[in-house]
């Protein structure tokens, strides 16, 4: 039995403890809010997962609301006319091979940190800090920083020659909401592109109170839909998610005309910059700590990709750590351990890149799509699997 502490009870942090848990480890998970303050707290994400990453989670049992989350079983895109926004280039569906789903992180890291506690794991609430990580490497034979985007990332060194951009490429704004018209089709979810302006993301959720669908509005830095504020009201949430559609996405205005929130803490706005950081951290002491998921590939989620690989990361490193038997866990192990990861990850920012700069060949196979069932199927795959990307959108990346 191994010693471990996870700081970050978020995707990959829980998901790698209740794995660690259920094979007999010693784990100490340091988290900085607790299932409460989850539960009655802001909304952090979008977070639709594909099949490939909710089977790590079904492999351990731990996916709890499979059926109570909606189904989506389609990928629908369309590209406005840059010319004429009422009208588009394209507007097609592809079929996922297996469906996806979204729980609210509300919702799911609330229930799996009282499934951590219930199985006798050690949760202790605090904001952890470089001190805190140096005691923690005192009594642990590992320590693992998966702390999301929080300020402790910091300690992980940023990797220029993998990271494409240094600085954010959209401006965010998140709604959760009732009252979408799905007409005869509850279990699509899209990405609408209006050029050069930004993206409207939508897909249907379980959230707090039940189903509901998520609305992410992707806005070019500048431009028009960089436009939300922290400090507007719930109504402002809407009534600007409202005009934004009818202005940029009115071929989906139907679609949104009646919405309204699902709860007052179900907004939230910002920006991040996709980033690439070199994987172990060293502490004053000279000690290693390994980061994981978010703390060292962290992606716009324009792509939908960050809870994806935040599980299968998490996946990656259990069972990493289970087959490493006895030996230590050096520095060498963990950099080892993050490679493996990266040679996934890396489609995952290279694909998210190409959308974010709509580079002309992922923009030209969208619009194509809409004549090709195969290829709207493809990028439904490809949602699930980025490596299949390389394959045909991306041959340059292997
Ligand atoms: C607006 C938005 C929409 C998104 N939509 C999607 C999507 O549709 N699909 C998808 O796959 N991904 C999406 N993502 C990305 C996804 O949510 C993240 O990539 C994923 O949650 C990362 O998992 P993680 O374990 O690395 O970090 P997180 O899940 O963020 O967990 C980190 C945890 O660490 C805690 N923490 C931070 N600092 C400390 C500290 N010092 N001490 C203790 N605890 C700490 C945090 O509170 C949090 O609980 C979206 C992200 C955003 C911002």
């Amino acid at each position: 039995m191994k010693r471990i502490a996870i700081v970050g009870a978020g995707q990959s942090g829980l998901q790698l403890a209740l794995g660690l848990q259920q094979n007999g480890h010693d784990v100490t998970l340091i988290s900085n809010r607790s299932a409460g303050q989850f539960r009655s707290g802001r909304v952090t994400s979008t977070q639709i997962m594909y099949d490939r990453a909710m089977r790590t989670e079904r492999a351990l049992g731990i996916d709890l609301w499979e059926r109570s989350a909606p189904d989506v079983h389609y990928l629908s895109m369309s590209v406005g006319h840059p010319l004429d926004r009422a009208s588009t280039l394209c507007d097609w569906s592809g079929r996922f091979q297996a469906p996806a789903q979204s729980v609210d992180q509300r919702v799911k890291f609330a229930d799996w940190i009282e499934l951590f506690e219930q199985r006798g794991g050690t949760l202790r609430i605090a904001d952890a800090d470089v001190a805190t990580l140096e005691a923690l490497a005192d009594d642990h034979d590992l320590v693992v920083v998966a702390a999301g985007k929080g300020d402790l990332v910091q300690i992980f060194e940023r990797d220029p020659a993998r990271s494409m951009f240094d600085r954010p490429q959209r401006a965010l704004g998140l709604i959760y909401v009732n009252g979408v018209d799905a007409g005869d089709a509850p279990d699509k979810g899209y990405i609408d592109i209006s050029p050069n302006i930004g993206e409207l993301v939508s897909f249907p959720a379980l959230t707090t109170s039940g189903p509901c669908d998520v609305m992410l509005f992707e806005g070019l830095p500048d431009g028009p839909m960089d436009c939300w504020r922290p400090d507007f009201s719930a109504g402002e949430f809407v009534d600007t998610a409202k005009r934004l559609v009818s202005t940029y996405f009115p071929w989906r205005a139907p679609r949104y005309a009646r919405i309204e929130l699902t709860d007052a803490n179900a907004v939230l706005c910002g920006r991040l910059a996709p980033t690439v950081r070199k994987p172990v951290a060293r502490l004053p002491s000279g000690r290693p700590v390994l980061g994981m998921a978010d703390v060292v590939v962290v992606n716009d989620p324009i792509s939908g990709q960050g809870s994806n690989s935040a599980a299968l990361c998490a996946d990656l490193y259990l069972r990493r750590i289970l087959d490493h038997g006895d030996q230590p866990f050096d520095a060498g192990w963990m950099g080892d351990t993050f490679e493996m990861f990266w040679r996934y990850a890396h489609y995952v920012s290279s694909f998210t890149g190409m959308l974010l700069k709509g580079t002309p060949n992922v923009v030209n196979a969208v619009i194509s799509a809409g004549a090709s069932t195969d290829l709207a199927d493809a990028f439904a795959h490809g949602l699930n699997d980025p490596r299949t990307f390389g394959t045909w959108l991306m041959p340059n990346y292997h």
